[in-house]
């Protein structure tokens, strides 16, 4: 039975597919969840409640396409979308990183990004035949202009991933070095703002600059991860064609639903990004003043730390109770480097006592 499988399996399915890591999410019950960049706040109990309300009113019979108008007229408003753009939803911004890449698909087109970076970018584009060239940033994690620079003009990609701020880095990128690469770039330039809501700076005028950008959003960091809204704005010509590639009713009405409803008290969410900029204020201090940690800058939800012995304290953390993300693995220049999510109040002694107790078992 199991070889007559693995025969179809070898025979129909992809080789490349079967041989690639499946993206990672680590089980996290009973744990301080610090891993993934989820805003650690729930709405107020009353809110909760309205928005049970809300949901129960929703046509569960009938396909989203109304609701997911209105979502795309709010979205554009919260963003403060540009004239002459339009917008489009994705089912997380996974989605339509997924779609970019299809819609690149041309033989020999390559995707472009700075390493270290976020995992999908690479992923997309192996799972679409795309090349993937990754460029190293500096040992500070600045993007290396004159490289960035380079592999644009060899390998002329059809897309270019700027994360701003970056994951897992959690930095802002030079804007002057920005700007140089997208008048160099041949393609599309996409500047993924996921983590918009914690940042001092964004892409809003680039966007109205070039017509060759897209601004790439997500409600996952904002407070809705659950939930799987992202979207993407550019000029109202290109997305018109990429929206061809979107599966119809992507988003479903409950998820549509929930994100108007978030929209609609975005007060709320103000509120907990401002809590979580100055909890992250506090967190840095405080891993700074631990023996051997070393925090970069954070212009996210997200702190990264370089560490003695990042596999031996993961371990430590997650004995007592913290779970963080070990992304040693994922590149060279952060070797020895953690990925701890910013918390509540709460959560973050929390982490700061777990790191500590890990520390003192290393020697
Ligand atoms: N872009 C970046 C830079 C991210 O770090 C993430 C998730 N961690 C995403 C996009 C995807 O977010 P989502 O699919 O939840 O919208």
């Amino acid at each position: 039975m199991t070889s007559n499988l693995s025969d179809r399996m070898n025979r129909y399915l992809r080789a490349d597919v079967q041989g690639m890591h499946g993206y990672a999410v680590q089980p996290s019950a009973g744990l301080v969840k610090v891993d993934t960049m989820e805003n650690p706040f729930r709405l107020p109990p009353e809110l909760r409640r309205a928005l049970g309300e809300r949901l129960a009113e929703v046509a569960l019979n009938r396909y989203p396409a109304e609701r997911g108008d209105l979502l795309r007229d709010a979205l554009a408003r919260h963003a403060q979308m540009p004239e002459g753009c339009s917008l489009m939803l994705g089912n997380g911004s996974d989605e339509l990183i997924s779609l970019l890449t299809l819609a690149a698909d041309l033989p020999g087109n390559v995707v472009l990004a700075p390493v270290p970076g976020f995992v999908m970018y690479e992923m997309s584009a192996k799972l679409q035949g795309l090349g993937f060239v990754g460029v190293p940033t500096t040992a500070d994690f600045q993007l290396d202009g004159p490289a960035m620079l380079a592999a644009v003009r060899e390998h002329r990609p059809a897309i270019i991933y700027l994360a701003y701020p970056n994951n897992p880095t959690a930095n802002l990128w030079d804007d002057g070095v920005i700007d140089a690469i997208i008048e160099a770039a041949p393609g599309l330039v996409v500047m993924d703002e996921a983590y918009q809501p914690f940042a001092s700076r964004d892409s809003l005028d680039r966007l109205k600059r070039h017509e060759h950008v897209l601004l790439m959003r997500t409600m996952s960091k904002f407070g809705l991860a659950g939930v799987r809204i992202g979207y993407l704005i550019g000029r109202t010509a290109l997305i018109r064609e990429l929206d061809k590639l979107r599966p119809p009713f992507n988003v479903s009405v409950l998820n549509c639903e929930a994100a108007l409803f978030a929209l609609e008290h975005v007060q709320e969410y103000a509120k907990q990004a401002a809590t979580i900029r100055a909890e992250r204020a506090k967190l840095f201090d405080a891993l700074a003043a631990l023996p051997g940690v070393h925090p970069f800058p954070s212009e996210a939800n997200m702190i990264l730390v370089r560490v003695p012995d990042a596999a031996r304290l993961f371990a430590g953390m997650k004995a007592r109770g913290v779970l963080v993300k070990n992304v040693s693995g994922l590149h060279p220049l952060i070797a020895n480097c953690l990925r701890i999510t910013v918390g509540t109040p709460e959560e973050n002694p929390q982490i700061l006592a777990a790191l500590r107790g890990a520390l003192e078992e290393l020697h």
